[in-house]
């Protein structure tokens, strides 16, 4: 049995019993990787780069669900807006509107989850949880901002790169937290995702709450170079 096939069975049954959704992290694996996993049933997969995804997505199925998980520049939005499923990191408000402005274009409502900075390290993007609230606010309380082609869905966050399991946790429950008072905020039902976890950290992220975890290395085997 292959590798990617073992690997998808024993991960597909630990997200199976607590009903965690899979987004198979394909960047910088070749387009015969991703056709290997959607063989064996993969539907939605992940990508951080807006010209490796176009590139990808136009030799590949149609029904693949497209995650962007990526750092997303909002003079990229147009390139991957047609065929998007879900972006997940949405780290301002600009690109919120960015994003609104080729859903209009398209009519077509975009998924995106609002990225959350829970990490120790600088280099991590991401929202604080002023600005998420301010967006919050705007978006689905005093309704001073429109956007009728976005869909905020949910959230999403990357702990910090630590072996320290603790500090792992607290951001992933911070997090949570955040998701949940969100929730009692707005209930909207349309807000539920809650993308944290990577191959090092899902069954901690999926402890603290996690409903969608990103993973690559554990599937399709290391990358060979760092993106
Ligand atoms: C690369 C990446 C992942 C997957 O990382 P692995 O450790 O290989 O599972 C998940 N999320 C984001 C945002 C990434 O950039």
């Amino acid at each position: 049995m292959s590798f990617l096939i073992e690997a998808y069975n024993n991960i597909s049954q630990e997200l199976a019993a607590t009903n965690t959704a899979l987004v198979a992290v394909s960047k910088t694996k070749p387009v015969e990787d991703i056709q290997q996993a959607y063989n064996i049933g993969v539907r939605d997969f992940g990508e951080n780069y807006v010209q490796e995804l176009a590139d990808k997505q136009i030799q590949l199925p149609t029904d693949i669900r497209w995650h962007f998980i990526g750092h997303l520049q909002t003079n990229k939005v147009k390139y991957i807006a047609p065929f998007v499923y879900l972006i997940h990191g949405v780290d301002s408000e600009k690109l919120l509107l960015e994003i609104n402005k080729q859903g209009k274009k398209l009519n077509k409502r975009i998924n995106c989850l609002l990225q959350i900075h829970i990490a120790k390290e600088e280099t991590k993007f991401g929202l604080n949880e002023d600005e998420l609230f301010q967006i919050i606010q705007k978006y689905f309380i005093e309704k001073t901002i429109t956007l009728d082609f976005v869909n905020i869905v949910g959230l999403m966050g990357m702990a910090s790169f630590t072996d320290n399991k603790e500090t792992i946790q607290s951001e992933f429950n911070f997090l949570k937290q955040l998701h949940t008072s969100i929730n009692e905020q707005i209930k909207n039902d349309s807000f539920r995702v809650l993308s944290m976890g990577m191959s090092g950290d899902y069954p901690l992220a999926i402890a603290c709450g996690s409903n969608m975890v990103r993973i690559g290395s554990l599937l399709f085997g290391e990358r060979s170079y760092h993106h």
